[in-house]
């Protein structure tokens, strides 16, 4: 599956909100296989309003939506790339995650320590980057001298890692991050280099609870840091989302509401990090069950069709594909099929998100 790494300094509100989606899981997992996976590992559903609708009009008995996991990586300090608090390991960590969400403290509270001394999320933010830029500086050129010795002597895979890190090398020496230096098309070799600051980043603005719908003015900075950089922020309460995690289902909204929010600062980041992945859905729909499933942007019908199970992407023939609006529009499969909003795809069709598939396949 495809995950996420919790991070940022000590005192934030990384566990408030890891332990929230946690609770989320555990209460998801007397419907769905969601779950803590280990202490630090858990996976929620991806709260998918569309799935509920095609449930409905398709009168399945169930709905499984799809889901993405979380790590809490723990031990980011000042100085981790030099391996102190649990340098080495927390690093180690967050080279296997596919994106990073990385909760900046943006709640004044004199009993809770900060690590700093005072709050200051885009100084926070800086010096969590810096230390991920060292570890990044530090993997390249460990491997760079030997891979110009083995390209001079006409390895060609050698030659290709030497062309890519050495221009990403003078970017972290400037004090930029790795993907700045990443050119067009090379993405995927970039990513195969294992670094962490090429990875996408979603920034969590824990705010205090009065604040959550709203932001502060330590937020609005963070917010103003992300727009720079390309990046995406969310605002939460850590505090709120700890309560809500506890609450029966039904008493959420109200909840919510009586705070002035839409929805619960978990289902933003579990949407934006989903988003930050890349990552797409598309929809089956039948009596049984209706069901979200998760693919990369770009995906092809017969790997989307892997995703269900392996036989489908060797023996695929086709897929019937009607769109989400026009399943609703039309009231369902028959509706749509009537209007002639049932197309068949073959091979070449790329998925897109919300497409309703039906796979032709041999066994
Ligand atoms: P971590 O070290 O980043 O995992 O931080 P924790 O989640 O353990 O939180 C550190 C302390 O800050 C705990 O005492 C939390 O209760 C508190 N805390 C977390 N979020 C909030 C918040 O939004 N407001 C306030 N006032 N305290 C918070």
């Amino acid at each position: 599956g495809f995950n996420c790494g919790i991070v940022g300094l000590p005192n934030v509100g990384k566990s408030t909100l890891f332990n929230a989606l946690t609770q989320t899981a555990a209460a998801q997992a007397a419907n769905y296989p969601f779950c803590t996976i280990e202490p630090n590992v858990g996976r929620v559903a991806v709260p998918d309003p569309r799935l509920d609708e095609l449930a409905r009009i398709g009168k399945s008995i169930k709905k499984v939506p799809t889901s993405l996991e979380f790590v809490d990586i723990a031990g980011l300090v000042r100085g981790a790339s030099r391996g102190e608090g649990l340098g080495n390991q927390f690093l180690a960590n967050i080279r296997e995650v596919d994106a990073i969400v990385h909760v900046l403290r943006c709640f004044e509270d004199g009993d809770i320590t900060h690590v700093e001394g005072s709050v200051d999320p885009v100084r926070d933010a800086e010096t969590v980057e810096t230390e991920l830029m060292l570890a990044d500086l530090d993997s390249l050129e460990k491997r760079l001298v030997p891979a110009q010795k083995k390209a001079k002597n006409g390895d060609k895979e050698s030659a290709a890692f030497v062309a890519l890190a050495e221009p990403i090398i003078a970017a972290l020496s400037a004090g930029k991050p790795a993907r700045t230096a990443v050119p067009k098309g090379e993405e995927a070799a970039a990513a195969r280099l294992q670094l962490m600051t090429t990875k996408p980043v979603l920034y969590v603005c824990n705010v205090e609870e009065g604040s959550a719908a709203t932001g502060n003015a330590h937020s609005a900075r963070v917010e103003e840091m992300a727009r720079a950089q390309g990046a995406k922020a969310v605002i939460v309460s850590a505090a709120i989302e700890d309560e809500i995690s506890q609450m029966a289902e039904g008493d959420r909204a109200e909840f919510l509401d009586s705070l002035g929010l839409h929805d619960s600062g978990l289902d933003r980041i579990i949407r934006a990090g989903y988003e930050l992945l890349g990552l797409i859905t598309y929809f089956t729909v039948g009596p049984k069950e209706s069901r979200a499933w998760t693919i990369n942007r770009g995906t092809k019908a017969p790997q989307a069709a892997a995703v269900i199970h392996n036989d489908f992407e060797r023996g695929f023939i086709a897929c019937e594909t009607i769109a989400y609006d026009d399943f609703v529009a039309l009231g369902g499969e028959g509706g749509a099929k009537e209007a002639g909003k049932m197309r068949v795809e073959g091979k070449e069709y790329v998925v897109k998100d919300g497409d309703v598939l039906l796979f032709r396949f041999n066994v």
